[in-house]
């Protein structure tokens, strides 16, 4: 039998519950106007997963889609709204989990800044990961 490693995760209410299959992909944080308002924080951090790796054990009916963009979904839990996860069209592969609703450490660390020249001014990362920014924020910062 293969022994999958994983971490478990829920909304604050515990009505939605899910797995993940470790490793993640990657972990990342946005500075972005969009996540800022989504999630009500200075910025997001991103648990980017494969759409395989991720369980939903419970409350299948308690999660609900919003649509953040033409692209984009938010999927919230309809009691105490938290948001889970969001998918995206063009990367059909994966969803964002966001880092706060995993319960269980991550054996892996952030590993780059995204929309970085949108970053609050009073939010300072003593980093050297990778910033990017500009345009769709794929520039080099
Ligand atoms: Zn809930
Ligand atoms: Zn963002």
């Amino acid at each position: 039998m293969e022994d999958k490693q994983h971490v478990c995760g829920r909304c604050f209410c515990g009505k939605v519950q899910f797995e993940i299959q470790t490793p993640v992909i990657n972990i990342i944080f946005c500075h972005c106007n969009m996540c800022r308002q989504a999630n009500g924080s200075d910025y997001t951090t991103w648990v980017r997963v494969s759409r395989e790796s991720f369980d939903l054990r419970r409350g299948e009916m308690e999660l609900v889609r919003s649509e953040a963009t033409i692209y984009a979904s938010n999927y919230f839990c309809i009691h105490c709204g938290t948001t889970i996860y969001t998918e995206d069209i063009r990367y059909p592969n994966f969803y964002g989990v966001l880092r706060g609703v995993i319960r269980d450490e991550l054996d892996q660390q952030p590993s780059q800044h995204f929309f970085y020249d949108s970053k609050l001014p009073w939010v300072e990362f003593n980093d050297s990961l990778p910033k990017f920014g500009g345009k769709g924020s794929r520039e080099p910062l």
